[in-house]
């Protein structure tokens, strides 16, 4: 058996015996172009805790705005003041996309946009009303940890405040967006500009003390290395371990087009598949790991179902971030399309909440009710810190 081999043997005994695996052994996950040998390790422990389950969620998505201050080098999305394409939504517009949503029987709105030069965080208050107002039972996942940092600048309040504020409004979970790489040696080269790691690390566990659920992302496939990518994982599994407040891990395919680094390629789907089992190994305290269709396409997440994820996300309509930097996917695909993509994987098709409810609808009128929560059995909420 040559070293290589030994190496994965010894973290597929490690897995088998629910260990946690240590930073190296993340590097050696990483060294290893052994595809199967992750993959069935990373669905060993996907269906330890999450059995045959293939959770999905009927959502859309609100960016209320697209200006923003910033200029990360990825970002194909954003807009400066003035420029044709830059856009406010204002409260029509929010309650009318509300309304819709509501409608076809969404159960979550996914809010995140661009941080505008001069918008009061009152604005980003009131779209949060506005939305509990038109349809209060949607549940509002809102603003990253960057949106959060910003309105901490704007609006001269401590983070606490500023989600007080927002919970008094309606807000019910914030979403992983804007974590793109910890590791300094990436986040300075791409995002510099904006809110830090520790302070991004630090919002998130703000909202766990209030009794916040939130998601974790990773942007990975551009300039990052494996090392990058290891100790992304291992900072998010030592806050996990400390609050345990992250329900989903959800790695991010980069689209380069319309970016400023649209001379880097598209991570391929071998990439893809392995962040996603390697994911599912570090991350032993995260209940969900999540094939985000929209980046990834539907069929690299259908088969990623396979490769640690036990979730692919909503319905989704009105995407537009990834969209503008040249995802080919649809804006939207039918229930009945995602449980059919779910069921062919082998897998249960199980509609959720964003707090992991099961959602069960009635038919003949479309409403929708929320059951009992989805636990993970053997989930490892405590541990040692592997790094
Ligand atoms: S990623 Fe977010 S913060 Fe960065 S430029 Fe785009 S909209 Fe602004």
């Amino acid at each position: 058996m040559n070293s290589e081999r030994r190496l994965i043997e010894g973290i597929r005994e490690k897995v088998e015996a629910g260990e946690r695996l240590s930073f190296e052994d993340g590097l050696a996950l990483e060294a290893s172009n052994d595809l199967f040998a992750l993959g069935s390790m990373a669905n060993l422990v996907r269906e330890r805790f999450n059995g045959n389950a293939g959770y999905y969620n009927v959502n859309t998505h609100i960016n209320p705005t697209n200006v923003c201050v910033y200029t990360c080098d990825f970002c194909a999305f954003r807009a400066d003041l003035g420029e044709d394409r830059a856009y406010v939504m204002d409260r029509d517009q929010i309650v009318e996309r509300t309304r819709q949503a509501s409608a076809r029987g969404a159960t979550e709105l996914h809010i995140v946009g661009g941080l505008h030069n001069k918008l009061p965080f009152s604005y980003y208050v009131d779209v949060v009303r506005w939305i509990k107002e038109t349809a209060p039972e949607i549940h509002i996942k809102a603003y990253t940890a960057v949106e959060i940092e910003f309105f901490r600048k704007i609006s001269r309040k401590s983070v606490e405040q500023i989600l007080r504020e927002l919970i008094d409004a309606g807000l019910g979970s914030l979403p992983g967006g804007g974590a793109e790489i910890f590791h300094p040696e990436v986040r300075e080269q791409i995002c510099g500009a904006k809110a830090s790691t520790e302070i991004c690390l630090d919002v998130h566990r703000t909202a766990h003390r209030l009794g916040l659920h939130s998601n974790a992302t990773m942007l990975y496939g551009h300039i990052d290395g494996p090392k990058h990518r290891i100790d992304h994982m291992v900072r998010l599994r030592e806050l996990q371990d400390e609050t345990g407040g992250f329900q989903t891990f959800i790695p991010l395919a980069f689209h380069p087009d319309n970016s400023q680094m649209a001379h880097i390629p598209k991570p391929s789907g071998v990439m893809d598949l392995k962040v996603m089992a390697i994911s599912r190994l570090m991350l032993d305290n995260f209940p969900h790991i999540k094939a985000y269709w929209v980046m990834l396409g539907l069929k690299t997440a259908q088969v990623a179902l396979s490769f640690g994820a036990d979730d692919i996300d909503g319905t989704v309509v009105h995407e537009k971030i990834y969209h503008e930097a040249g995802a080919e996917t649809p804006q939207e695909v039918t229930v009945a399309e995602i449980r059919r993509l779910i069921a062919e994987a082998g897998r249960n098709p199980i509609e959720r909440d964003t707090l992991y409810h099961r959602v069960e609808r009635d038919g003949g009128t479309g409403t929708w009710t929320s059951r009992e929560h989805i636990d993970v059995p053997g989930l490892a909420l405590a541990g040692t810190s592997g790094r």
